[in-house]
Formats: structure tokens, C-alpha cells, sequence
């Protein structure tokens, strides 16, 4: 996930959900609109057909609980709130709400639990809802050896905490990264001293390719990411049962300080054993996920499985729509099967880094199974029909998940939706193309737009139109039409809000959180503007250290404007004496291209700095003229080409517009942060 937005946008997501809690619940904005009767059919009907009658969730859920902390509130260092169970308390009163789908309702009330909860007695505790994730504490020989330590140091703090009021203190002597997720590392800093790391008083244990992962995956379409976290995670959103209500894997994610520090062990083979403080584990490597980089682990003196974000309550994102590169369902069912052979037979406990654990061997391998089927059947479905010619645009109305998954809860689709996971396995394998002319080089909505508005004979026809459908409850045809108005007439006041009021009522009828808080977001933005003021926060010191040079270098060629750029030629060696680095770095054809290892023969400028210098240029900390003035950076040559490039880098702005028209009148400014501009905190779930 997104964090440095997600930071600020919780902020403004407390702010606004003043009153939330009060007996009648308004709706938190004034243009805002209860389910229609259509809606509450829809939810009527799902409350009465789904399998409400399988409640092991919520016992599993409530088994070993221990205790909760005084206040559901969690003060980050700044000042400000970092995590809020209070707001969501509204679901916590057994009503049922008529705008919030009852199988969502079901997963965001299970994912009200808070605090301290046995998972193998002596043995294994997790800490949950303090974050988006759990923080586990697993009882090694000398202290506790810890998995996923949460995103922010002030929740895992405040996790290790509770731990030592309840169970004595004991300190931390490993910490396993599961994956190379944010929410899986960021608040190691509240739980270890890195010096001890270095030391060798406490091991940090990570997946093979972990350091490269843990901030890759953010950085070249980072600023999109960040924006579109706005629709997915509905950042501005007030916690309501007309807004957020849940993030599927736990609540939201928390507002604090995330940082990293670096693995002392990586964990290479597929299946390596290890003994971590006397406890014997076996990782399992499971690489291409749910995360690029990621592990299982399997305790075998206590049949203790761990199956990281693998497998949780809930179907994963194949495509998440923050944006990121499509997954592979049919590798992660793969090591879903895996897992299932050759541990699920004996194991007696199987946790995980979100939700709740399941216990008992026959519980653990339906569960396993569950999932494992329902990556397999999503991916060889969809190809079965799209090699019928089914198309990226047809899938998510034909494709079913199979009725015996249908009913069983752990493989719902609350995180991952099936109409944009089967959407993404076409996507993975045959890309947006969906063989036909008319979609290969369309016209731009905007464009095409005035044509479909003048063919249905003007605005006051479609308003007319849209009007009709939306009352009689076809909002998936009254989108259809009004978003060729809006896009036509981005002004159009009264067809934005009527799109709103559409947009609002499909948001209430999903299931999915993803689903749900993009149509209730857009309806947000149609009806006041695009958000103003939230920034990004730049990334902390501990990502932009774990950045490859070539990382950096490769997005000064994304932030450059080619047209600024055009008719300049240069050629710059930079060498980084302390890694033993160094780059050919050319500016050719508007083009920026580096080469990792290799020279330019008569470079135009050669550039030498340490690494561990070159990172406050990274960070903004330092610029490199100020660097090279006092003799930190040493170069040779024409000095004149660091301002040719300088001049042609552009800083991208968060609040671009993505629903015509919702621009804000003054121009949203985001706050100037370094050289690095891209946040690199956001959480890939
Ligand atoms: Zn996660």
C-alpha cells in the first residue's frame, strides 16, 4: 500500500469522521444519498442467500484472546494519530446497514479485533488490528523471534508492548520479513536497534530477493500509485457506513514512521531449514505471489504452520488497482499446493500475517485447498473461455467462481475482486487487446465523448435518460451514458452529480473493499473536486538507502521531459568508489539510458561519489553542486551538462484528474520534497 499518501490521507480520513458514532449515522456528505430500494434489494437478497450459517470465522477469530490495550487509539511520534480502531466501532453494534454489502459487513466486523491473541499456547501470539497486518511473536530459546513486524514503529512498538504487560518482557532476538510488502517490514524500527542487528544480538530473516523488492515495485509509475490509492483505499474517505468501512485484509493502514533495516540472512534455497533461537523452522520460498519476494514457514516440532499473505481469509489481488504488475495465479495456487503436501498433512495450527488462524488439521486443509483451487480455477477458466474467444472486456460478466467456493468464506473475494482478477489473468497472458479494430488506437474519452452526446441528441436527453435508469436501478447502463456527458461537458454540474449518485449506489452493492471505496471515491471526487492539500510524504531515509543507484538513475529518465531535452547530447561516467560501482550514463535522442558497469570511452563529465554521499542527493537532503562545492563529489570535465539535465527533470504532482471536471479551481500544490520524488511506502497489497 501506498503509505506516505495513506499517511497524510488518514489524517484527513480522522478529521472527517467526526460523528461517525452517533445513534443515527448522517451521511458525511451533503450531496450523499442512502441505498436506493434497488440496492437494498441487492443486499437483501445476499443477506439471504450466502452461507451466514458458517460462523467458524468468528470463533476462530475470537479464540485465545488475551487482552486489549486501554485506548483503541495509537499516538505516532509526531503528534498525530497513527491508528484508529474507534472509528470503525459503528460496525461493532450488531446493526445491519443497508449501504454496506452483508458479506463486507461480515469480513469488516471480524476484522475489529484488537489486541493480544494465543495462537499455540507458550509458543506463538499475535498482536492484531493495531496495523493492517499482524505482528507475530513466536517464543524462541532467549526472546521472542518475530514475524511481520507491522508498517509503522509506533504499532509494532505498541504491539511489543502488550506483549511484555501480559506475557513478561523478553527481547526481540530475530524478525522474519514474510514478504517485501510495507506493511510486512516498515515498523521493524520499533521493535529492534539496528545496532543489535549488526552486532549479531538479533538476526532480520528475508526471502531471496527481498532488498530489491522492498521498494522496486514503487518506484516508476510510483506518483500514478499514489494517486490512484485515493480509489482503491479510499484515502479521503470517512470512516461511515456510507464510506470506508474496511480494507479486507484488517482496517486501514496505520500513520506512523516506516522504515527498513537491511536482512543480516537471506533465505536462498526453495526449501531451507534453520534453527532461529533453538526453534527449528523450515522457509519456504515462495517467490511471484502475492509478493515478488516472499516465505512460508513451517515449524515442525510444534506442526505450526505460517503462511505469510498467502493464504488469509480472503482472495488476494491478481490485479490491484492502485496499480502494479498483474500476479500469477497459477504459480501462487502452486505454492499453495505445495505448502498443502508438504506440511498441511500434519500441521495442527496454520497463521498468517492478516486476519486470524485456523486450528485443526481437517479446518487447515480446507482452507489450503480452498485457496489453492480458487487461484487454479480463476486462472484455467478464464484462459478455457478466453481461448473461446472470450475477450479482457467480456470476462468479468461470464466468469463464475464454482458454487461449492462460492459458499465457503475464507475465499471470498473481499480484497481481490473476481470480475478484475479474471480481468488480469487475460490481461497477464494476452494483454488490453481484445481483438478487435475499434479498441486497438480509440479515440481518448474526451474526444470521443461530444460525438456519442451529440448522436443521443444532447445533455437534456441523456440527463433524462440517465435520470430513468438510475431510478429504476440500472446503474451499470445510467454510468454508461453519463460518463460520455461528463466527458463531453466536464462543467455539467448536475450530470456530475447524477454520475455521483450512480456511482454511489454500485459502490454500496459490492462486495469487494477495492470495488467499493473506487465508485464511492469517484463519487466523492465528482461531487467535490479532486483532493487538495494531501501530499506525499518523501520517503524515509531507510528506502531511499535500499534504492539501487540504477533504480534512481532509471527514474531521472521517467521525471525527464523529453520535449525539454530535445537537441541535447552529453555523456556523464558516475562511479561510486565505496560499492564499487559505476554507471555509463547517456543523454541521446531525448533519451536518458544508464548502464550499470560499464564507461562511456570520452565522457563529457565524470562524476565520483560514494554511495553513502550520493544517497543524500537521493533524499534531497544535499543537491550534488553543493556536494561537489565542498569536495564530496569530485568530477572531471563540463560541469555545464548537470544543468542541461537539471533544466529537463520535471517534480510530478499527486492531484492530477482522473473523473472529467474535478479539477480544483486553485491548483492543488503538492509540497516540495527532494530530488527523489516518489514515495516509496506504499503498500503492494
Ligand atoms: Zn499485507
Amino acid at each position: 500500500m501506498k503509505l506516505g499518501f495513506l499517511i497524510a490521507g488518514a489524517a484527513v480520513s480522522l478529521m472527517l469522521a467526526g460523528g461517525a458514532l452517533a445513534a443515527d449515522i448522517k451521511h458525511f456528505h451533503p450531496k450523499g444519498k442512502p441505498p436506493s430500494k434497488h440496492t437494498i434489494e441487492v443486499i437483501k437478497k445476499a443477506r439471504a442467500t450466502m452461507n451466514f450459517a458458517d460462523k467458524r470465522d468468528f470463533d476462530e477469530q475470537k479464540k485465545g484472546f488475551i487482552a486489549a490495550p486501554e485506548s483503541m487509539k495509537i499516538k505516532a511520534d509526531a503528534g498525530h494519530v497513527a491508528w484508529d480502531m474507534e472509528r470503525y466501532q459503528f460496525l461493532a453494534k450488531g446493526k445491519d446497514f443497508d449501504s454496506i454489502h452483508p458479506s463486507l459487513q461480515r469480513i469488516a466486523t471480524l476484522n475489529l479485533n484488537f489486541g493480544l491473541y494465543e495462537v499455540l499456547k507458550d509458543k506463538i501470539y499475535q498482536v492484531r488490528g493495531f496495523d493492517l497486518a499482524n505482528i507475530t511473536f513466536v517464543r524462541g530459546k532467549t526472546g521472542w523471534i518475530v514475524f511481520d513486524p507491522t508498517t509503522a514503529a509506533e504499532t509494532a512498538r505498541a504491539g511489543k508492548q502488550l506483549v511484555d504487560k501480559h506475557l513478561g518482557k523478553l527481547p526481540v532476538v530475530a524478525v522474519i520479513y514474510s514478504h517485501s510488502h510495507g506493511d510486512h517490514f516498515g515498523g521493524v524500527r520499533g521493535i529492534v536497534d539496528e545496532k543489535d542487528v549488526k552486532a549479531g544480538k538479533a538476526q532480520i530473516i528475508a526471502p531471496r530477493g527481498f532488498m530489491d523488492h522492498a521498494v522496486s515495485e514503487n518506484v516508476y509509475a510510483g506518483n500514478a500509485m499514489n494517486r490512484r490509492m485515493f480509489g482503491q483505499y479510499g484515502v479521503l474517505l470517512p470512516a461511515s457506513p456510507y464510506g470506508h468501512v474496511d480494507q479486507a485484509l484488517a482496517k486501514n493502514v496505520a500513520a506512523g514512521n516506516l522504515g527498513l533495516i537491511a536482512p543480516s540472512k537471506i533465505v536462498e534455497e526453495g526449501i531451507e531449514e534453520m534453527e532461529v533461537d533453538g526453534v527449528k523452522m523450515i522457509f519456504q520460498n515462495t517467490p511471484n505471489t502475492e509478493a515478488p519476494s516472499e516465505m512460508n514457514t513451517y515449524i515442525p516440532d510444534w506442526k505450526a504452520l505460517w503462511m505469510a499473505e498467502n493464504v488469509t481469509a480472503t482472495i488476494h489481488n491478481i490485479y490491484t488497482l492502485r496499480g502494479a504488475l498483474v500476479r500469477d495465479a497459477l504459480a501462487w495456487s502452486k505454492y499453495i499446493n505445495r505448502a498443502l503436501y508438504l506440511y498441511g498433512q500434519e500441521a495442527d495450527v496454520m497463521f498468517a500475517s492478516h486476519h486470524w488462524p485456523r486450528w485443526g488439521n481437517k479446518r487447515i486443509q480446507e482452507v489450503l485447498r480452498a485457496q489453492r483451487d480458487a487461484y487454479a480455477h480463476l486462472n484455467n477458466q478464464v484462459l478455457h473461455l478466453a481461448n473461446q474467444g472470450v475477450t479482457i472486456n467480456q470476462i468479468h460478466n461470464v466468469y463464475e467462481v464454482p458454487p461449492s467456493l462460492q459458499k465457503q468464506w475464507a475465499v471470498r473475494s473481499y480484497h481481490g475482486s473476481v470480475e478484475n482478477n479474471s480481468r488480469a489473468v487475460i490481461n497477464r497472458f494476452l494483454g488490453y487487446f481484445d481483438g478487435n479494430p475499434v479498441n486497438i488506437i480509440p479515440l481518448s474519452p474526451k474526444d470521443s465523448a461530444p460525438l456519442y452526446v451529440e448522436m443521443m441528441g444532447g445533455a437534456e436527453k441523456i440527463m433524462a435518460k440517465g435520470k430513468k435508469l438510475h431510478d429504476e436501478g440500472k446503474y451499470r447502463l445510467a454510468q454508461e451514458i453519463l460518463d460520455k456527458l461528463a466527458h463531453a461537458e466536464p462543467d455539467n454540474r448536475p450530470a456530475k452529480d447524477l454520475l455521483a449518485d450512480v456511482y454511489e449506489q454500485i459502490g454500496y452493492q459490492q462486495e469487494n473493499t477495492g470495488l467499493r471505496n473506487v465508485f464511492l471515491a469517484g463519487a466523492f471526487e465528482l461531487r467535490s473536486g479532486i483532493p487538495t492539500g494531501a501530499s506525499p510524504k518523501s520517503s524515509g531515509p531507510d528506502m531511499v538507502r535500499a534504492m539501487s543507484t540504477e533504480l534512481f538513475l532509471d527514474f531521472i529518465g521517467i521525471r525527464m521531459d523529453s520535449k525539454k531535452a530535445e537537441g541535447m547530447q552529453f555523456s556523464i561516467n558516475l562511479i561510486t568508489p565505496d560499492n564499487g560501482e559505476k554507471f555509463a550514463i547517456e543523454l541521446s535522442n531525448a533519451t536518458f539510458t544508464n548502464l550499470e558497469g560499464f564507461q562511456v570511452a570520452n565522457p563529457d563529465l565524470t562524476i565520483t561519489i560514494n554511495r553513502s554521499d550520493l544517497v543524500q542527493v537521493m533524499m534531497g537532503a544535499k543537491t550534488l553542486a553543493a556536494q561537489i562545492d565542498d569536495g564530496t563529489a569530485k568530477i572531471e570535465g563540463n560541469r555545464k551538462v548537470l544543468n542541461q539535465l537539471a533544466s529537463t527533470l520535471i517534480d510530478f504532482e499527486l492531484g492530477f484528474e482522473i473523473l472529467p471536471g474535478t479539477k480544483a479551481p486553485a491548483k492543488a500544490k503538492v509540497a516540495k520534497k527532494g530530488p527523489f520524488k516518489q514515495d516509496l511506502r506504499q503498500i503492494n497489497e
